[in-house]
């Protein structure tokens, strides 16, 4: 006889939070994930849903203020201990949850733009975190994570650039030299957070330290900028798509002489290359599920649509078309199928590591971002003219996922690299190949039938 089914029955997984978790996933949650799951269910459809519309009404007028809901819902997360969930276990700073355990809350958060932000756990504030936490001396962590994590302090990363290209890292050409106890910076950055936001308080630049180096690995560096640092210009905010994203923002950079202690150094001098392989994995990993959770929404706006009573196309409802139907059908299994594939790599990376998770970090990279762009457009059409209007959500959120296709590198990088690696093994289906074929001779001899070779 086959066992109970427990996951089932636990009473726990009654609760909508659940509604989307996978069997094999329930089966791994401990009871504080669990327990967490469910308050971050509870706090982004009681706390910050309802207050979308009262979030964009405080930012009229003042759009690179941070908005005083943020200060007061994210006060309100860390009283109850909602606050960088993100962090893996595995660091003694963590709050305990695995990152298969964290996606399940942060596929919760993908629900609001903004909601991982009162829960401190946004973009860049959650790959800094783990980069700092991962890289920085004890006095480091002291100065400039402790703040972070607290969320009294706000940090940008600072790699691209806009003159070359920036997708390949070894690129990166913003001059960083030694000077005494000092570096000093200079060059253009293009992104990392506006200066504007006074909230804005360092930045994690990467530069190029020792140009001159046959090893292209080690020849940049990773410094953590205060924003008050004299020279330091902000040319302009970039517009994505014509939104601003204020109250954060992304800034255009120019370093003028930007003296820079060298105690500020991430790890040693050449070691960016390590802590940038470190960092990506999870700010990558993250993006892609707060991502389902953003096309869940989208799709529960489909439905709405679908059924409204008061649009009826030739007398029927949107959703009584066979297109919609289907369209329906085709969202929910592929929304379906980039979830296990997110869950997957956060399971990887629990189980291995993020370096032996990487290709399936990958994976997420190029398949839920480009889902997403997909079948929001979809949801879009079913709205008609109101769709890509600011009457839905659709537009912003098919822009962030629009943008995901690029940020923490571009997707086509990362299909390269998965391509790559794939080659490599092919040495092996050829000998494989070669086996079935010498055995084949020898099955034609053994049944007396004529051996075909398509060589
Ligand atoms: C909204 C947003 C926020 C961002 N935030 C930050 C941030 O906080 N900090 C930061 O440092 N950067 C940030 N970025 C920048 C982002 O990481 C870079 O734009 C990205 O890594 C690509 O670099 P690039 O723009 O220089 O493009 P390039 O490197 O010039 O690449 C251009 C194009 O070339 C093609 N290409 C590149 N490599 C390959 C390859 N290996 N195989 C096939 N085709 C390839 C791709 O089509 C790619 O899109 C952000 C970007 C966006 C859009």
């Amino acid at each position: 006889m086959s066992p109970a089914p427990t996951v089932v029955e636990n009473p726990a997984f009654k609760h909508p939070a659940f509604n989307r978790i996978p069997p094999w996933v329930r089966a791994k949650l401990s009871p504080l994930a669990i327990e967490k799951i469910q308050a971050v269910y509870e706090w982004v459809e009681n706390e910050c849903i309802p207050r979308e519309q009262i979030m964009k009404a405080q930012l009229e007028g003042k759009r690179w203020v941070t908005p005083p809901l943020i200060h007061e819902l994210r006060d309100k997360a860390k009283q109850r201990g909602l606050f960088n969930l993100f962090l893996p276990n595995h660091f003694k700073e963590s709050p305990g949850l695995t990152n298969l355990e964290y996606s399940c809350c942060a596929e919760l958060m993908g629900r609001c733009y903004w909601a991982a932000q009162t829960m401190n756990c946004h973009a860049p504030e959650t790959g800094n975190i783990e980069l700092l936490a991962k890289y920085c001396s004890e006095e480091q962590k002291k100065k400039w994570l402790a703040p972070l994590m607290e969320g009294t302090a706000s940090s940008a990363y600072s790699m691209t650039e806009p003159d070359v290209a920036s997708s390949d890292a070894t690129n990166i050409g913003i001059s960083m030299r030694r000077e005494g106890d000092e570096y000093v910076i200079n060059g253009r950055k293009l992104y990392g957070n506006c200066l504007w936001n006074k909230d804005l308080t360092f930045y994690i630049l990467m530069g190029l330290s020792d140009p001159e180096n046959p090893d292209k690995w080690h020849r940049h560096t990773m410094i953590i900028v205060p924003c008050n640092t004299p020279g330091i210009q902000q040319v302009r905010n970039l517009t994505i798509m014509g939104y601003d994203h204020a109250p954060e923002g992304h800034g255009e950079y120019l370093y003028t002489n930007v003296r820079v202690p060298a105690a500020n150094v991430i790890l040693g001098e050449g070691r960016a290359f390590e802590i940038a392989q470190g960092r990506l994995g999870p700010g990558r990993i993250h993006h892609c599920m707060r991502l389902i959770g953003q096309c869940e929404r989208a799709y529960e706006l489909a439905l709405v649509r679908c059924t409204d009573p008061r649009k009826r196309p030739r007398g029927k409802l949107i959703g009584e078309f066979d297109s919609n139907i289907e369209r329906v059908a085709q969202m929910r299994l592929e929304l379906d199928a980039a979830r296990l594939v997110v869950l997957n790599a956060a399971d990887t990376m629990d189980l291995l590591g993020n370096k032996a998770g990487k290709r399936a970090i990958a994976q997420s990279k190029i398949l839920v971002p480009a889902m997403a762009t997909k079948w929001i457009d979809e949801c879009m059409q079913i709205y008609g003219g109101m769709g890509v209007t600011q009457h839905t959500p659709l537009p912003e959120m098919w822009t962030y996922a629009r943008f995901v296709r690029l940020a923490d590198g571009p997707d086509a990088a990362h299909r390269h690299q998965v391509g790559r690696e794939e080659m490599k093994t092919a040495g092996g289906f050829r000998e494989r190949n070669e086996a079935y074929k010498r055995r084949y001779k020898e099955l034609a001899e053994k049944y007396g039938e004529k051996y075909v070779s398509f060589d």
